[in-house]
Parts: structure tokens; C-alpha cells; sequence
């Protein structure tokens, strides 16, 4: 039997802090399809942050010819800073079979999710409002000002949970990513994705 899969668009959202970031690397230490459209973004890098694996960090400038050149698949302001997925990231690796993760916010993810219809979109919820606001102190990367900016979004991106295919809510970071795994496996099983030849 010859079994062809065609990629998908994984769309990842959830409030900052959730542990989207630390799924998203779980999910890929266990499936080397899945791999990581890396955003560009006007934001500052954080400690330990790696230019052109966490994100493309751009200038204004740069961020600016990016958009006149129409390179993005979609982009969006998200807590005072400007962030896009570049279609260079997406198009060609899915073509060749690839499942290209997007960690993106909830306006990002409803223009994919018009662009795309077949995208799979997953909300990260937290177990709390207390244990996200716990989690994003724990990170010790923002200031006072962001974390409250970050912590109010996440009021207002809860509410668009119904647009996505699937929730998860990240207590046990275990179970949270087995759940994520399998949707993935699930996933790829779709006719839609499959093109397979039986032997005689
Ligand atoms: P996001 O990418 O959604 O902003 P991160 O992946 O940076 O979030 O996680 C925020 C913090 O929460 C990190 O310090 C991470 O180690 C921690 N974290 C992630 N998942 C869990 C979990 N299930 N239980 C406890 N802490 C977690
Ligand atoms: P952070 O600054 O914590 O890395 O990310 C802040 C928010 O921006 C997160 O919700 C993250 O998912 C989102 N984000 C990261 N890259 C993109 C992107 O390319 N497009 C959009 N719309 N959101 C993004």
C-alpha cells in the first residue's frame, strides 16, 4: 500500500501564559511532521531568545515593507506590538507534506480560518484566570504593565473559543499535550489529506 499525506495548517491560540509555547515544543520533540512557522514580529526579544527560531525580529521599517509586499498570510497588533505569519513559512512546506504549527492570537487565527477553512485550530485554555495570571508572573519576561495588558486580552480571546475546531485546557501539561498529539494523529488521518493506492 502507497499512503501520500498532504500537510496541514495547525492553528494554535490561547491567552498568554497559558503554555503555548512549552505544548508546542512538546508537540514537536514527539512529531517531527509538525513544524514552526516562526513569525516575524516588531516586538523586543526576550532572554534567551533566538532571531529567526522564536521569531523574526524586524524593525517598524522592515515590518512596514513586509506588509506593502503582501508577505503575510495574516498579521495583527496583539499587546501593543505588531506580529505576522509570513506565507514563506506556510505555503511550500505544506505542499511538500509538512504540518506547519502557527502560534498566533485569536485575530490572527479568524483570518486564517477564513483563508483557510481546512486549518485545525486549537484554544489553550488555562485551568484559571488565577493559575494564567501565576503562570505569566512565574515567567518573570514581562514588565507590570504587560503582564496586567496581557492578563485583560485574556478576558475578551476566552470568548472566541466557539470559532475553533478544538479546546484543551492546559492543567496537566502531560495530558494536555498527549490530547494535542492526538488531535494531530487525528487529524492527519482525513481523507481530504490522504491519497493512498491499494496493491493488488
Ligand atoms: P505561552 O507561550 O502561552 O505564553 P509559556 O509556554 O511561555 O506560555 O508558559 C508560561 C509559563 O507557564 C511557563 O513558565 C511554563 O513553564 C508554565 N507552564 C506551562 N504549562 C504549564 C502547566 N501545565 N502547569 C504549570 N505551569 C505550566
Ligand atoms: P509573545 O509576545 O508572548 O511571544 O506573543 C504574544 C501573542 O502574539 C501570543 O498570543 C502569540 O500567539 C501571538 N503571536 C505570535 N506570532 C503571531 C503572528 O504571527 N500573528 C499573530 N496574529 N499573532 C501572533
Amino acid at each position: 500500500m502507497n499512503e501520500k499525506l498532504t500537510g496541514m495548517l495547525l492553528v494554535i491560540s490561547g491567552p498568554s501564559g497559558v503554555g503555548k509555547g512549552t505544548m508546542v515544543k512538546e508537540l514537536m520533540s514527539r512529531d517531527p511532521s509538525v513544524v514552526f512557522s516562526v513569525s516575524a514580529t516588531t516586538r523586543a526579544p526576550r532572554e534567551g531568545e533566538v532571531d529567526h527560531k522564536d521569531y523574526h525580529f524586524v524593525t517598524e521599517a522592515e515590518y512596514d515593507r513586509l506588509l506593502e509586499e503582501d508577505a503575510f498570510l495574516e498579521h495583527a497588533t496583539v499587546h501593543a506590538h505588531r506580529y505576522g505569519t509570513l506565507k514563506s513559512e506556510v505555503e511550500e512546506r505544506i505542499a511538500r507534506g509538512q504540518n506547519v504549527l502557527l502560534d498566533i492570537d485569536t485575530q490572527g487565527a479568524l483570518q486564517v480560518m477564513e483563508k483557510a477553512p481546512d486549518a485545525v485550530s486549537v484554544f489553550i485554555l488555562p485551568p484559571s484566570f488565577r493559575e494564567l495570571e501565576r503562570r505569566l508572573r512565574g515567567r518573570q519576561t514581562e514588565a507590570e504593565a504587560d503582564i496586567q495588558r496581557r492578563l485583560a486580552n485574556a478576558r475578551h480571546e476566552v470568548l472566541l473559543l466557539p470559532r475553533y475546531t478544538y479546546a484543551i485546557v492546559n492543567d496537566d501539561l502531560g495530558r494536555a499535550c498527549d490530547t494535542l498529539e492526538h488531535i494531530v494523529r487525528a487529524e492527519k488521518q482525513r481523507t481530504q489529506r490522504l491519497s493512498i493506492q491499494l496493491d493488488e
